[in-house]
């Protein structure tokens, strides 16, 4: 067996710590020559110390400086880089062969399509460079030639329910009718949208079953992580969107399933871990010790499903919108809900205006055919400045 060799982009967030945890476990198995960071460089340090990529990527130059600084100290080699080109290089220098793509947020877009199409096995969680650029990215999959496993919990589900050939051949439905992908209904699940005037960013990040980064944190509240999770699986799975659904699943167990033409429904059980998901693609087609402990099924109290409640969750009525409008209005959405989002987190904009800050970008900005990279990063620069605007307009 070949040692993989594995590139991780946001090598210090939620995903990227968990799937250094799995490749820890496998040290015969996969070897990381890269890793990237934007802030956190004493823990990017730490990493490099452990593993010694031969590249590591941050943000800026104070930041590769210290992180020079403290690798120097312990006598780690790795060729330290920074800025938004630099994480391209992590990639097409590093002679990787697998690319964790865990940047959060359509800073990883860049990145992410690089992988794509240099044919590298892509480990995609970073859902909104597919949101953005969906027909581009699966079309530079197609023609670099390489693998798309998808992490995220529920699309990974999908394709472990999906048959072996489905991906292959992704026209052909081979009888599948129907992608269910659940979600738990994040901390508000329970709640009148008109009593969440006053949520706080502590509150909103405190997820019932799954610990995650701050921003998809916010997103499971509101519930727009699901509604770009529909926009996900639509270019993952090449279904029309009519035919992918949402169910409430308030215990995160079955992590999604897939309903067939003759009554059988396929679904995907586990511990809300996402390092199950994550060594799924590192290793597939094998499966490896992913280090999650066993499911038990006794234990359960039950498992529930339910329609979502789209008038208490109008991020998700906004995204299935964006989603039928096509075109360059899910890159809009995706970025009016990223200002949305970081201006709830960090600059006190109410919880309830995130809706109206995507609604208006929405609404003022028209989709246009998302041709190339350039179309759809225009579509969101002015997708941002609409949000700024507004946001600016709210506080008045
Ligand atoms: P996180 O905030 O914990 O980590 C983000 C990583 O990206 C960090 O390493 C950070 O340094 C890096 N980063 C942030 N901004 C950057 C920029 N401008 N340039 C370069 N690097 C940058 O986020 P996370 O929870 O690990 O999520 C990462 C991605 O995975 C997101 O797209 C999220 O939707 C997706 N995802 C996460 C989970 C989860 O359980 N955490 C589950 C499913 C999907
Ligand atoms: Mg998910």
């Amino acid at each position: 067996m070949s040692v993989q060799q594995v590139a991780i982009l946001g090598s210090t967030g939620s995903i990227g710590v968990n799937t250094l945890d799995v490749i820890r476990a496998h040290p015969e198995r996969f070897n990381v020559v890269a890793l990237t960071a934007a802030k956190q460089i004493e823990r990017l340090a730490d990493q490099c110390i452990e593993f010694k990529p031969t590249i590591a990527v941050v943000a800026n130059a104070d930041g590769a400086a210290q992180l020079s600084r403290l690798l120097q100290e312990k006598k780690v080699a790795t060729e330290v880089l920074y800025g938004p080109e630099a994480l391209v290089s992590a990639i097409t220098e590093s002679d990787c062969d697998t690319v964790m793509a865990a940047i959060v947020g359509a800073a990883g877009l860049v990145p992410a399509l690089a992988a794509a199409q240099a044919g590298k096995r892509v480990l995609l969680a970073n859902k909104e460079a597919l949101v953005m650029s969906g027909n581009l990215f699966m079309q530079a999959m197609k023609v670099g030639g390489g693998e798309l496993l998808p992490i995220d919990s529920e699309h990974n589900a999908i394709f472990q329910c999906l048959p072996n050939r489905y991906t292959q051949n992704p026209s052909d439905h081979l009888g599948v009718e129907e992608l269910w992908l659940t979600a738990s209904g994040g901390p508000f699940r329970d709640r009148l949208l008109a009593d969440l005037a006053d949520i706080t960013p502590e509150q909103a990040c405190a997820h019932p079953n799954w610990v995650m980064g701050r921003k998809i944190s916010v997103d499971s509240a509101t519930m727009m992580n699901k509604g770009l999770e529909v926009i996900e699986a639509f270019w993952l799975f090449g279904l029309p969107l009519e035919k992918i659904k949402v169910l409430i699943h308030p215990q995160s167990v079955v992590h999604s399933m897939v309903r067939y033409r003759d009554g059988s429904v396929l679904a995907q059980m586990g511990q809300p871990d996402m390092r199950t998901p994550i060594a799924y693609g590192l290793a597939w087609p094998e499966r490896i010790d992913a280090g999650v402990a066993p499911l038990n099924l006794t234990q359960l109290t039950g498992l529930s499903f339910a329609e979502p409640n789209f008038a208490q969750f109008p991020c998700l009525s906004l995204a299935f919108a964006a989603a039928k409008a096509g075109g360059t209005a899910p890159t809009v959405l995706n970025a009016a809900n990223e200002i949305a989002v970081a201006a709830f987190l960090d600059e006190g904009l109410p919880y309830l205006s995130i809706p109206d800050v995507v609604g208006h970008c929405l609404n003022t900005l028209s989709p246009v055919v998302a041709s190339s990279l350039e179309v759809i990063l225009e579509a969101d620069a002015r997708a941002r400045h609409t949000a700024n605007q507004f946001i600016r307009d709210i506080k008045r």
